[in-house]
């Protein structure tokens, strides 16, 4: 790979037929047409998320003669340079030129471009950019694009994975999936945890169709046309959940949907009955991890491993077993009252407290407490047969 530093071309020169579209929130072309700012491999513009200070600081930091970083373009051929590294910060110059933020003057009032005093103006204009201009193979760029970590924020794996196997299948994803004026965004965000613009539904739609194997997924559909499949496919798991529960609870954001569509899709589910089910369990004092509340009813009501069920504190399994073992002794049986009925070995047996476990004598899923009038010790083995109710 080639580099040559470009340390001529100023804010003006980048700023020229500079294009920003409003709609997918990002800068399209600068240098009079010369320079794509947002390949199909660079992130959303998210430098206006927080509030937009860190585009105000772009601007700042040009004002006060601080450098702004080094920029490094790919020069696809001689009339042709994208931005490799470095879009935020050229599409923050472009907004402020155009008029589409202000900053805070020295008196703290707003100031836009266009009202600014021409000293400053031509300052802007005038700061001459660090720009590294790279020749590579595809793959060469990609790869080093990859290594690098010089943007404020580093990529996170899906935007890697869009840099890495860029195309039409990446364009046409990211219209649907990473485009925060899509009005289904809301609908699922009920479902989906991240955000639109780090690609993180784009990435669950993803794992969901390609059963976790992503990249292989994304190198098999590049150069695809269409992203029929994976619309589909995704569009099916969030009809089946808001069909199965029709409450929407905090708890169902960033559960694996994919996965719980793939294994009980095809039951059937009467939605008033799975209603009530979730409403008493989020009731239910005992159930810790709220979470797995959808998987467990999805399941049929048995694995209660999912629902992390209070367990009896030690001081009070202590007791209970003190309590159990001073009786058995009395009457010269065992003290696991499974082992003292009945003809086996261990009708007299004596076990430590180690040797046992506590178990609810009703069971939780049937009403039972966790509290000490509902605990009783069992040996091991009786325990494990009892199994988990
Ligand atoms: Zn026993």
């Amino acid at each position: 790979m080639k580099t040559t530093l470009e340390s001529e071309i100023t804010v003006r020169d980048i700023c020229e037929g500079f294009v920003y579209n409003e709609l997918e929130g990002k800068g399209l072309f600068g240098l009079s047409g010369k320079l794509t700012i947002q390949p199909e491999y660079q992130r959303n513009y998210i430098y206006a998320s927080d509030g937009g200070k860190k585009e105000m600081a772009v601007i700042e930091s040009i004002l006060k003669g601080y450098p702004i970083g080094l920029i490094y373009f790919n020069k696809v051929d001689d009339d042709n340079l994208e931005v490799l590294d470095g879009q935020q910060r050229i599409t923050s110059l472009g907004r402020f030129v155009t008029d589409k933020f202000a900053i805070k003057d020295e008196n703290d009032m707003e100031q836009y471009y266009s009202g600014m005093a021409c000293d400053k103006k031509n300052k802007i204009l005038g700061t001459k950019l660090l720009i590294y201009e790279c020749e590579g193979t595809e793959s060469e760029i990609k790869e080093w694009f990859k290594t690098i970590n010089i943007a404020g924020v580093p990529l996170n794996n899906q935007e890697l994975l869009n840099a890495v196997y860029s195309g039409s299948f990446v364009t046409l994803s990211k219209e649907e999936f990473s485009n925060s004026q899509n009005a289904n965004i809301q609908k699922w965000s009920a479902y989906i945890k991240g955000s639109v613009n780090r690609q993180e539904f784009l990435g669950c739609a993803l794992k969901w169709v390609s059963k976790d194997n992503i990249g292989d997924y994304m190198s098999c559909h590049r150069f695809d046309r269409n992203i029929n499949e994976l619309k589909k496919y995704f569009n099916s798991v969030i009809d089946w959940v808001s069909s199965v529960f029709t409450d929407v609870e905090s708890e169902m954001r960033g559960i694996e949907w994919g996965r719980l569509y793939e294994e009980y899709h095809k039951k059937a589910y009467n939605p008033t009955k799975v209603s009530a089910e979730v409403q008493n369990l989020y009731a239910d004092p005992y159930v810790k991890n709220r979470k797995g509340i959808f998987e467990y009813i999805l399941g049929g009501s048995v694995d209660t491993k999912l629902l992390q069920v209070r367990v009896f504190d030690e001081a009070t399994k202590k007791s209970v077993y003190a309590n159990q073992t001073a009786q058995a002794k009395v009457k010269d049986l065992s003290n696991c009252p499974l082992c003292s009925v009945g003809e086996n070995v261990n009708k007299n047996k004596i076990w430590s407290f180690g040797e046992m476990d506590a178990d609810h004598v009703a069971a939780w899923s049937k009403g039972g407490a966790t509290v000490s009038k509902n605990c009783q010790m069992l040996c091991k083995t009786h325990n494990r047969a009892k199994g988990n109710r």
